[in-house]
């Protein structure tokens, strides 16, 4: 059996041998030029180096990209380990130039058009490789370019003479410019790395500290994940130091050989080498070790074990052919769960005493791990709390259904990612669903064709979205379709997407909807994360039924109850507002001003209830006549008031007389019969009949009292009505 040294050694530095051998065998003339040249057959030895060479050049690449730095233990204890790295880029050099070369001397030596591979070998090894690769790289070029001086004779002088130069010149050029420039680029790399580096050690650290003594608000905003991430990383830091500085303190105390830290991974039949502090050679190098030896025993007694010696093999963590010495394997219990093993080995035996003081450590290590679980699940839910608490001031500070929903997304984007986002209401009375807000990110084209979602309408169906509402629970429980078939809304709209979950929006034991999440990412709506949301979707069904409400309570307050219409005071706001908004955008109004001609006369006749289905109806002409932009309101009364938006003159005459027409050829009915109404409209002109709502309502009147004046049911204008005036007068 070959010493582990001598092994590691070979390991590491074979394949520069094999290069070095490979360019001394150039070097000395294993390839004749000249059989090349003139076509002459290579000798079979000539073949059998090119092979190898080929299979050294390969085998070079190959070790270097796969190359991984050994950890720092296994550097500390091997010399040959601590210089791998250096020699990887020495076999790489060397097996290029012995390459390379072959190449030269196959096709021509002195003569040969490949020369340029070499001065872009010299180059990007000058520049790249580190700095005795690069250096070696080129001694071998020049002690190649001698060799072939030597071979060729007097003849080759001024050709190797240019080569050298050009061979220098090269290394030269590269060596100064670009290794300088590579060398900054590398320095402000890695400057910056060690920077966010230490950053990020600092928030691990001071996160734990800032985040007990600050409330929410004062610290920046960090989605779950982050804070999770930032917790978990502030948690293995110091349990890793803590650990560490246990087993160390124990290591010194008992002038042991090794400590080591064994963890108990329920998945696994091997434990994981969690920490060891050990200048041992024999220590083995993989994070896991098999359940063997010493340590099975402990394991399955649970009980300390003390050896005073051991045979090799029986120590799972050292190499097989190290003969170790006294074992001490305590076991480190969380309750009545094993969670790990502490092993300390030495040369001579350990006494009870020394137990005694290794169970403390291993208590004080266990301890260590408890506070930090405790830490987390603490800072996890004074997470929660401060969302809830965040998202319920934010939702009770929201009044219209559109701010509720919009506080909702961001509510819930807090808590866990999205791709579509969906609010939809269920009416009971016509068992119909409808989307009500939808919130879209940049991949959400790939879950769903959002435009269909907009004012999507559809019955109770046995999509998830019905589903959900009918069960007041949420759905899918796996949190991913597990039939893409299964319709979300209504079968028209295709859902794709890698996580999906639709959650009721209860309140008081009703759900007035649903809220659907889709993601593209798999596995986005766990278990925990699906709870936080279910509280939060309560505290959205609340706030949307209070919008609701009060919004039935502003209707209320701004229409006039027996027509529907807009009632006089928010006829006057809005008015001011149409006027305000016209007079910015320079765009021409009409005001009309309508009243019932001898109206006295149908509730006389026809008695009160009749006259107030009179006026409904009028309304609803009124209503069927205006654009959305437009006012239609109960001015008082049996007056009615219509403002035309961004209308001239012309066009409000002519409104003003259909109306009036259609009124005229409504058929009411009454005990006594049918019978027909007819109105008379004044109207008003903004800007040129007044810039304010007052006189725009005073002209209207007056030419109103006109209409009624010459004859009834008829429209009259206020120019119309001023040249009247004005001729009369004159
Ligand atoms: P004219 O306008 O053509 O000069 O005659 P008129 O008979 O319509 O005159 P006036 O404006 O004086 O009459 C308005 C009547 O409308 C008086 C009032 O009893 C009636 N009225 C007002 N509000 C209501 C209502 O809400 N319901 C009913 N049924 N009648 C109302
Ligand atoms: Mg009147
Ligand atoms: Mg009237």
């Amino acid at each position: 059996m070959i010493a582990k040294p001598l092994r590691r050694a070979l390991r590491v530095t074979g394949g520069f041998w094999a290069g070095l051998l490979a360019c001394i065998a150039l070097a000395v003339g294993v390839i004749d030029a000249d059989s090349v040249l003139t076509g002459r057959r290579p000798s079979p030895l000539a073949v059998l180096f090119f092979a190898s060479v080929l299979v050294v050049l390969v085998g070079a690449i190959a070790r270097r990209l796969r190359f991984q730095k050994p950890s720092a233990r296994a550097q500390r204890v091997s010399r040959w380990m601590a210089m791998s790295e250096t020699f990887a880029d020495l076999e790489l050099a060397l097996a290029l130039i012995a390459a390379v070369y072959t190449s030269i001397l196959a096709t021509g030596g002195f003569e040969s058009p490949l020369y340029p591979l070499l001065y872009a070998l010299i180059a990007f090894s000058a520049t790249f490789q580190a700095r005795i690769a690069a250096v070696v790289t080129l001694g071998a070029a020049l002690v190649l370019e001698f060799s072939l001086l030597l071979a060729a004779g007097a003849d080759g002088l001024s050709a190797v003479i240019f080569h050298s130069v050009f061979l220098l010149g090269a290394a030269a050029v590269h060596g100064l410019f670009l290794r300088g420039l590579v060398a900054a680029y590398r320095k402000e790399h890695s400057l910056r790395l060690a920077e966010e580096l230490r950053k990020q050690k600092e928030s691990a650290r001071d996160y734990r500290l800032i985040s007990v003594a600050l409330g929410a608000d004062s610290r920046a905003k960090r989605s779950r994940t982050e804070e999770e991430e930032i917790l978990r990383s502030g948690s293995i830091a110091s349990i890793s130091s803590s650990m560490y500085h246990s087993l160390s303190l124990l290591y010194q105390a008992l002038d042991a050989r090794s400590c080591v830290l064994l963890w108990i991974d329920p998945r696994a039949d091997m434990l994981k080498l969690k920490e060891v502090v050990s200048d041992c050679d024999a220590v083995r190098e993989e994070s896991w070790v098999p359940l063997a030896g010493v340590v099975k025993a402990v394991v399955r007694d649970g009980k300390a074990l003390l050896l005073p010696h051991c045979k090799p093999g029986q120590i799972a963590y050292y190499e097989s052919g190290f003969e170790p010495g006294a074992f001490m394997g305590i076991p480190v219990m969380e309750g009545s769960h094993l969670r790990g093993v502490l092993c300390i080995e030495r040369e001579s035996p350990f006494s009870d005493k020394e137990r005694e003081l290794c169970e403390s450590g291993a208590e004080e290590i266990l301890r260590a791990i408890r506070s930090e679980q405790v830490f987390s699940s603490v800072e996890r839910a004074k997470y929660e709390h401060e969302r809830f608490y965040q998202a319920s001031s934010m939702l009770c500070k929201a009044l219209t259904l559109e701010q509720v929903q919009n506080t909702a997304f961001a509510a819930v984007s807090e808590i866990v990612g999205y791709d579509v986002a969906v609010i939809s209401l269920y009416d009971r009375q016509t068992k119909k669903h409808s989307v009500s807000s939808v919130r879209a990110g940049d991949r959400a084209e790939e879950i769903l064709n959002v435009t269909r979602l907009t004012n999507l309408e559809f019955k109770s169906n046995s999509g998830l979205v019905s589903m959900v509402v009918k069960n007041k629970h949420y759905l899918p429980t796996a949190g991913a379709l597990r039939d893409r078939n299964t319709p979300v809304f209504d079968t028209k709209v295709r859902v794709e997407g890698e996580s999906i979950l639709v959650l009721p929006l209860l309140s008081a034991d009703e759900a007035l909807g649903t809220l659907t999440l889709l993601s593209m990412n798999k596995g986005q709506y766990r278990k925990d994360t699906r709870e936080m949301l279910g509280v939060i979707c309560n505290q959205v069904a609340v706030s949307m039924e209070n919008a609701l409400m009060y919004k039935r309570m502003e209707t209320m307050a701004t229409t006039d109850g027996l027509t529907n219409l807009t009632n006089h005071r928010s006829f006057q706001e809005r008015f001011r507002d149409l006027v305000g908004r016209s007079e910015r955008h320079g765009h021409q109004a009409a005001m009309l001003l309508f009243d019932v001609d001898h109206f006295k006369n149908v509730n006389d006749t026809y008695g009160h209830p009749v006259g107030d289905e009179v006026l409904r109806q009028v309304a609803k002409v009124l209503r069927d006549a205006v654009r959305k932009i437009d006012i239609s309101a109960r001015y008082g009364g049996e007056e009615f008031a219509v403002v035309l938006e961004a209308t001239d003159l012309e066009g409000a005459l002519g409104l003003a007389d259909r109306i009036r027409e259609d009124v005229g050829n409504l058929v009411l009915e009454s005990d006594q019969g049918t019978f027909q109404i007819t109105m008379s409209v004044g109207v008003s002109s903004f800007p040129a009949d007044g810039a304010d709502t007052a006189t725009l309502i005073e002209r209207a009147d007056m030419s109103l009292y006109h209409a009624k004046e010459s004859g009834r049911n008829k429209v009259v204008c206020y120019r119309d009505f001023d040249a009247h005036r004005r001729r009369k007068a004159s």
